[in-house]
């Protein structure tokens, strides 16, 4: 086991295996992780995920991480930096991290929220992208491209159509 991934497995609570090629997302707000879980399609993947739910943290106090071994090119970092830019990403490949990706809101994204306005085109005419847009990234300000409505910051059972 190289020395990267033996850190990891002593730094968690549990030792659930090293990865060979895969991420680890961590710090992970307390209780966030099903949704991560359910964004990122993790549950289309045929392979291992292992969910840590209220590890300790000494800076958050409870944390979730989640382990993932799929291919390195499968996750959508978008969708993960706007859930939260605050998690970080651990890329594993040959069992050693590669790569520790920075996290940053996404300008737009795309079917991954769902405008509640009922007036709004989307809502009436079905099959239209669902965009939504950073206008204001210090307060994570995110808006409908059609007709402006502010998300409401909350994550709904609706998942993307992608
Ligand atoms: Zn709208």
């Amino acid at each position: 086991m190289s020395e990267a991934v033996t850190k990891h497995v002593e730094e968690g609570t549990l030792n659930i295996g090293a990865l060979h090629e895969g991420f680890v997302l961590d710090h992970i707000k307390a209780g966030m992780a099903q949704t991560i879980y359910r964004y990122l399609h993790l549950g289309r993947l045929d392979c291992q995920v292992a969910i840590i739910k209220n590890a300790t943290s000494h800076k958050m106090g409870r944390k979730d991480i989640i382990k993932v071994e799929c291919p390195i090119d499968y996750l959508d970092f978008d969708v993960l930096g706007f859930i939260d830019d605050n998690i970080t990403v651990d890329v594993i490949k040959d069992n050693k991290v590669i790569e520790k990706k920075k996290l940053t809101l996404p300008h737009r994204v795309v079917n991954v929220i769902k405008c509640k306005n009922p007036r709004c085109i989307t809502s009436i005419e079905h099959g239209l992208d669902q965009i939504f847009e950073l206008t204001d990234p210090e307060n994570k300000t995110y808006r409908c491209k059609y007709c402006e409505t502010k998300w409401d910051g909350t994550f709904m059972h609706w998942v993307a159509y992608k």
